[in-house]
């Protein structure tokens, strides 16, 4: 037993902890959670907890299906929406083998890994998101369509409205459990919201976007209402994306800064940039991964289409905020693909390690972009080299599959789950006879 781990069991009995949950999360990002009395949780920090690693998608086969459970004392807090007496704890886990390895299809797992790949260079990998998400009346469509809670736009106040009170909930709740949150607006869609977090290494980061969608669900399902972090929600109306801010640090300066340089960004920044943009297509099944996210990432609304940076230009794909004056350590690089319904571990470590092949291959950067690339016609986006983002879920899956560099971050077994999932998902949508096709054809061919 170590210090954290008796801190944990300390804070237990002290707190008269009543359940402990032990969270996972899935190849696609979806939390997984089982409850543990206080009292095998010594056995859960020493031994693990067994389950069925079949059950849970994409894990393991049926006939090796043992797995288990070791809590990372590290990330132990309350959960405030059980409530103060007999309250509920939860820790992150990391899943193992029955031989004692680590599950290399464990997604946080696949971010370690990452994560150790950028600390062998010397580098350690901070995060921080803006998460966008809508808040809506209910989750029950009822054969219409969602329907927002209120109509406001981009940094509206809205007098005693639902988003108001709905975003300061949240925003206590998240501070509740250590999560330290920058900045919270309602954002340009009717129902949208946008709640920044301040930046963290990129594991805790991970942890804490799955922490924070499962507060946003809660704070809104108290309220009567229902948070959804569909990419593509409402046609017409803005997608949900989740800007993701990176910087890369060697101890305590900021390898991403060079005083002097273009745009303060250093020879690291900038390979680091042509990495990401050059695996951009293979890695979008990654940070797009629904049918869904591509309805977001080609009908504008300030979703990036095309693969180019620029400064403080946010048609491009990459963009580098402007450089605040005597603030080395925030100097970062901004990508803005990711939508809010993207595994935030598996996204994480994909975008690390593109940027990592950057350095270590030491790509050149590509001029950037300073125009909107929207307004480009294609011969000139051709001319300046500009690419565009896959089309479609299946595009993204080509390019995916044909890359070196996902099926080494995933891992064998991940990477062909996801294939075969994400396949399987294109397939069924392909396969629909839409409202679109009957509307446009069915009375005129
Ligand atoms: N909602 C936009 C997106 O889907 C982003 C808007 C913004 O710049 O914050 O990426
Ligand atoms: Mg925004
Ligand atoms: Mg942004």
């Amino acid at each position: 037993m170590d210090r954290q781990q008796e801190f944990v069991l300390r804070t237990v009995e002290d707190r008269n902890v009543r359940f402990v949950r032990l969270w996972f999360t899935d190849i696609l990002g979806q939390l997984k959670s089982v409850a543990i009395a206080p009292a095998e949780l010594e056995g859960a920090f020493t031994e693990g907890l067994g389950f069925d690693g079949s059950s849970v998608e994409g894990f393991s086969r049926v006939h090796e299906s043992d797995m288990v459970l070791r809590p990372d004392p590290s990330t132990f807090s309350l959960l405030p929406w059980r409530g103060e007496t007999e309250p509920t704890g939860r820790m992150f886990c990391d899943i193992y083998n029955t031989d004692g390895e680590p599950a290399a299809v464990d997604p946080r797992n696949v971010l370690k890994r990452a994560m150790d790949r950028a600390a062998a260079l010397g580098f350690t990998f901070y995060v921080h998101p803006e998460i966008e998400f809508y808040l809506f009346r209910s989750a029950h469509l009822k054969g219409g369509l969602p329907e927002p809670v209120d109509e406001a736009g981009y940094f509206d106040h809205v007098p005693g409205g639902t988003a108001n009170d709905f975003r300061r909930a949240a925003v206590n709740m998240l501070e509740s459990m250590g999560l330290s949150v920058e900045f919270s607006h309602h954002e340009a869609g009717p129902g949208q919201n946008e709640i920044d977090l301040r930046y963290a290494d990129g594991l805790t980061m991970a942890d804490n976007v799955m922490t924070f969608k499962a507060v946003v669900k809660e704070v809104a399902l108290s309220q009567g209402v229902y948070a959804s972090f569909m990419p593509k929600p409402l046609e017409g109306q803005p997608g949900s994306g989740m800007h993701t801010h990176m910087s890369l640090f060697e101890g305590e300066t900021n390898a991403f800064f060079e005083a002097g340089a273009q745009y303060q960004l250093s020879r690291t920044a900038r390979q680091f940039i042509a990495g990401v943009l050059r695996h951009a297509r293979e890695i979008s099944a990654i940070t797009n991964q629904y049918v869904n996210s591509y309805k977001r990432i080609w009908t504008g609304h300030e979703a990036p289409s095309y693969i180019c940076w620029g400064h403080n230009n946010r048609s491009a794909l990459v963009r580098v905020p402007q450089y605040k004056s005597g603030k080395e350590s925030s100097a970062r690089i901004e990508y803005r693909a990711l939508d809010s319904a993207a595994n935030p571990y598996l996204a994480y470590a994909a975008l690390l390690s593109a940027g990592l092949k950057g350095i270590e291959e030491k790509y050149e950067l590509p001029e950037g972009a300073e125009d909107d690339v929207w307004s480009l016609s294609p011969q000139e986006r051709r001319a300046m080299g500009i690419k565009a983002l896959p089309n479609s879920l299946n595009d993204a899956l080509e390019h995916m599959e044909e890359s070196e560099l996902v099926a080494e971050v995933l891992g064998e077994q991940a990477f062909d789950f996801f294939l075969r999932n994400k396949y399987q998902e294109w397939n069924d949508y392909r396969a629909q006879v839409t409202p679109f096709e009957l509307r446009h054809h069915f009375g005129t061919l």
